[in-house]
């Protein structure tokens, strides 16, 4: 069976290994004589999947005791409108640094529902770098600080979080969840749309520690987070197929070794493709500043359009997919998520190089 080279920003590629179990289990699922789709989500058999998905989400990522794991639907995009709506108060202010559209989004639903602030920003270089820690204006106010951990469109990622104190620090880390180890206990809020490494869209994955679920009434029931809280992510009909593979994605990572392990071939599959483009004198241009060169998704353009074109073209006869550049950018864009493996980006590396050799 031919796998497609699958570059894809989101949905991204699956673990063979992911789709292959969820084939063998499509017709009888807990030895129930049905599929996944077609329990009930009050029933044993789905509950623990459910739960099993969560537990795996605390192991993997050593979620500590005070914080809680809510599966959500809406994307990671309702996150940016619940977050302001659950824990910024009125006469307190939410705190933005914006690298990249995903953070400007978040500050603009914020800023629907409250005061907000811009503490810094890469914008004016066309974000092509993460702030530095010193240059972020804290407030020891601000309701939170909020940061995109890894820039999907522009391909930058924080390798660094700002120490805030008592301010929480919440972090959408859609593109870079599971990737790396990460110290949970820094954040407040950690969110992240299932579809790029920890399975199928129609998931959302919010850890949020305890003291920031708060009983507001007056917060519509599905935007609350103390109502999913205390119904367990249950509250309404979930998406439980997406919730079925996110716990088969958790599975394949623990028996990649864990977080540990998936960020070192992350490291590799990364260096592979930055040095394809460092080592092709200046045919090929990275979008990032190497101090802030993402991990997941590597971005970069050609001499010309018309090159980029060319190469978008033949990259594509050659079986790759998903390089073109955010439609809002252009360029190339590779995202070498969790699922993709090594010898994919070894591929994409010597094309590039191929090409190169033969653009004239
Ligand atoms: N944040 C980041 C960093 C993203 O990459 C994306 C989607 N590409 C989003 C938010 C929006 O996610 P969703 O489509 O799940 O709402």
């Amino acid at each position: 069976m031919k796998r497609a080279r699958n570059f894809n920003a989101g949905p991204a590629a699956l673990p063979l290994e992911v789709l292959q179990r969820a084939q063998n289990e499509w017709l009888n699922i807990e030895d129930s004589g049905m599929s996944v789709m077609e329990l009930s989500h009050r029933s044993a058999e789905f509950e623990k999947i459910h739960n099993h998905a969560i537990q795996s989400l605390k192991d993997l990522l050593e979620i500590p005791e005070n914080y809680e794991v809510l599966l959500l639907q809406g994307g990671a995009s309702l996150q940016f409108s619940m977050i302001p709506m659950n824990i910024l108060n009125e006469g307190q202010r939410a705190d933005f640094v914006l690298t990249g559209s995903w953070s400007e989004k978040a500050l603009k639903e914020a800023k629907k529902v409250g005061n907000t602030a811009v503490v810094a920003s890469s914008k004016d270089e066309k974000y092509t770098f993460i702030p530095k820690l010193e240059d972020i204006k804290l407030n020891e106010d601000a309701a939170y600080l909020h940061i995109t951990s890894n820039n999907t469109i522009y391909g930058t990622q924080w390798k660094h979080f700002p120490e805030t104190n008592n301010v929480p620090l919440v972090a959408d880390m859609s593109s870079d969840i599971l990737s790396k180890k990460i110290d949970v206990s820094k954040f407040g809020i950690i969110y992240a749309g299932a579809q790029k490494n920890l399975g199928p869209s129609g998931i959302t994955v919010v850890i949020i520690r305890k003291d920031l679920i708060t009983n507001n009434e007056n917060i519509p029931s599905m935007l609350n987070y103390s109502i999913h809280s205390k119904n367990n992510s249950l509250y309404n009909t979930p998406p439980t197929l997406a919730i079925y593979l996110l716990s088969l994605v958790l599975d394949w990572a623990k028996e990649q070794g864990g977080v540990e392990k998936i960020a070192e071939v992350n490291g590799e599959k990364a260096k592979v493709i930055y040095d394809a483009i460092d080592n092709s004198n200046g045919f090929y241009k990275g979008h990032a500043l190497p101090d802030s060169r993402s991990h997941m998704n590597v971005t970069f353009t050609l001499p010309t359009e018309e090159a980029e074109k060319q190469f978008l073209k033949e990259a594509k006869q050659a079986g790759f997919v998903g390089l073109n550049g955010h439609r809002s950018i252009g360029g190339c864009r590779a995202s070498i998520y969790n699922a993709v493996p090594l010898s994919h980006c070894q591929d994409l590396a010597d094309f590039m190089k191929t090409f190169q050799e033969s653009y004239k």
